[in-house]
């Protein structure tokens, strides 16, 4: 087993991945970043999600954990007190895998060069200079046009991130859906758009053409891209998921609970 710990810059993420390190080195377990089997990241869903966009090329094998050294995060959580724990489930491999789906984001810029990307939270669009005007498809088929700061695509587990600041709806993470979001849209007598959160399943594509401009932004989680020239952006759903080493029941619900009404756990 090989295990690599990925932690933010706090003083105490990094106290806690020293403890960890030795605890899993006791245990007979190889640390390092090569080909890991298992990342385990230390601080908030922030670090989650940088740990995700380093390792997304190895999807195919690996495994997550989080452990959270904040509040409770949507992909932490495990405590900074229960390291003995955790190394006791790592080394008796007592897991369940589980899996949630991603958005499969493909760009394609004016020079006709095609990207790829994998978002775990969201891909957001946006253009700087003016109101951002764009077509919006469904399945090639034209749904909107829309005026406004921006667009999102959102993915279950990203539902409690930008989506939820935007009015989207909370989305358990088992089901295949991704979730068109608009930012401040502009409605009036001239211009319309369905000002609405819009789930679509798996096998459903969404095409967004922005009008031209070379000034249009694209975030993935937590990256982002600016002086963008984009031809159109398509969302679906990727085959691909991300899989979390699961050791105790997971209740989704229960955090969104913990996370936006009562604080019963740190
Ligand atoms: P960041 O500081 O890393 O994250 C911003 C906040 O979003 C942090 O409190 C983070 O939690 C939380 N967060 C991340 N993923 C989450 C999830 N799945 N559910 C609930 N909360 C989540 O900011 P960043 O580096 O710019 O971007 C990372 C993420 O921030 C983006 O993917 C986006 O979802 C979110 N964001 C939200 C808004 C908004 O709500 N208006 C605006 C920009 C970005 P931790 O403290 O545990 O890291």
């Amino acid at each position: 087993m090989k295990v690599w710990i990925q932690n933010n810059s706090k003083a105490l993420s990094q106290q806690v991945a020293q403890q960890l390190q030795v605890k899993l080195r006791q245990a007979g377990i190889t640390i390092q970043a090569n080909h890991p089997d298992l990342v385990i990241t230390i601080g908030g869903d922030g670090t989650f999600l940088s740990a995700f966009h380093r390792f997304n090329n190895q999807l195919n094998h690996l495994q997550f954990i989080g452990i959270h050294t904040g509040h409770l995060g949507f992909y932490t959580d495990w405590q900074d007190n229960e390291l003995d724990q955790l190394v006791t489930h790592i080394v008796a491999d007592d897991k369940k895998v589980i899996e949630y789906p991603l958005l499969d984001v493909q760009v394609t810029y004016t020079s006709q060069q095609v990207a790829h990307f994998w978002a775990l939270n969201e891909a957001t669009l946006r253009q700087v200079s003016q109101t951002m005007r764009a077509d919006v498809l469904i399945n090639d088929q034209k749904f909107e046009r829309f005026r406004g700061d921006g667009v999102v695509v959102s993915t279950p587990t990203g539902s409690t991130a930008y989506s939820k600041s935007l009015g989207g709806a909370l989305i358990d993470p088992t089901l295949e859906v991704m979730q068109f979001n608009e930012m401040a849209p502009i409605n009036n007598r001239v211009y319309r758009t369905v000002n609405s959160s819009l789930i679509l399943t798996h096998n459903q594509i969404l095409t967004v053409i922005p009008d031209p401009g070379s000034d249009y932004i694209i975030t993935i989680d937590n990256l982002a891209y600016d002086h963008c020239a984009i031809q159109k952006i398509q969302y679906k759903m990727a085959d691909q998921k991300i899989k979390i080493a699961s050791y105790r029941p997971k209740n989704f619900w229960l955090r969104v609970r913990n996370a936006f009404l009562v604080d019963d756990q740190r």
